[in-house]
């Protein structure tokens, strides 16, 4: 058996270099035998046996090369509308998803990993982790390992393996609701008095009343939305807003205390791309 490079931080380090041969008890599948050596299945593409793209139901058997495949990307996934879903230590990645307009669920609290991988299945999302236990659980519909645990890298992961339509600005990073353009007299109230006098141009969530304006954080999340769309943004995922639904920064909405939503999850703080507190300056 060959892995590809890629598949290749997944194996013991005897089967890293090239060829290895596996004992194998004569009854199991290809996909078992595979995922039993550590590679999750979500990582792979073709198995190739003995030069034939094989099914994972295959049952090997003695003398044959299987060469395993990464997936290829940008990576297809059939059966409903590109959607994600996170797991809790993914929330900076969630964040920046949503501020793409990347469709991106994320449970604050650890609701564990049956749940999740239910959740996956009822709501067709691709669950996206660095946890191959959770990635190997049978409700899974589809998931991914992420292969970084740097924020910056692992958004170039997921978009480069999944290509998912950016529309940038267009749903609130705190609940991954969609933005709605709101008139100013309508969150005139939330405002304080710098912001009030310094912003024009607001939108907020239609799911959790979140307010946003292009405030002080703006040109961070700007360079990380430019970032995007210069490597991932094909033609045609023009940047919507404009001077339209456009906005950075946002003001806590009723319950819904700022720093509270975030503070719960496990990265290290700092100027977030949604903790952008919006409480004037
Ligand atoms: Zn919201």
């Amino acid at each position: 058996m060959r892995f590809a490079p890629e598949l290749r931080l997944f194996v013991e380090a005897g089967r890293r270099g090239g060829w290895s041969s596996v004992t194998t008890d004569g009854a199991s599948t290809l996909g078992h035998v595979v995922e039993s050596l550590g590679v999750p299945l979500t990582e792979v593409g073709r198995l190739v046996v003995n030069g034939r793209d094989t099914p994972v139901s295959h049952v090997p058997g003695p003398g044959e090369a299987v060469r395993v495949c990464a997936v290829t990307r940008p990576q297809r996934v059939p059966g409903a509308p590109l959607r994600f879903l996170l797991d809790v230590h993914l929330g900076t990645l969630a964040r920046r998803l949503r501020l793409l307009g990347v469709d991106a669920a994320y449970e604050n609290a650890d609701i564990g990993d049956a749940a999740l991988a239910t959740l996956s299945a009822t709501e067709r999302r691709v669950l996206l982790s660095r946890d191959r236990g959770l990635l190997r659980r049978r409700e899974l519909w589809a998931g991914a390992y992420v292969y970084s645990d740097q924020p910056d890298e692992q958004l170039r992961d997921v978009l480069g393996r999944f290509a998912p339509p950016l529309v940038p600005w267009s749903r609130c990073t705190a609940c991954n609701g969609p933005l709605a353009a709101a008139d100013k007299s309508e969150v005139l109230e939330r405002l304080a008095g710098g912001t009030r006098r310094t912003y024009e141009v607001f939108a907020r969530c239609t799911v959790c009343g979140q307010v946003y304006w292009r405030g002080a954080h703006h040109s961070r999340l700007s360079g990380i939305v430019e970032d995007a769309l210069r490597e991932f943004g094909g033609p045609g995922d023009a940047v919507r807003g404009g001077d339209g639904v456009v906005a950075a920064e946002r003001v806590p909405a009723g319950p819904r205390d700022d720093d509270g939503s975030e503070g719960a999850r496990s990265e290290p703080p700092r100027a977030s791309d949604s903790r952008a507190t919006g409480k004037s300056k």
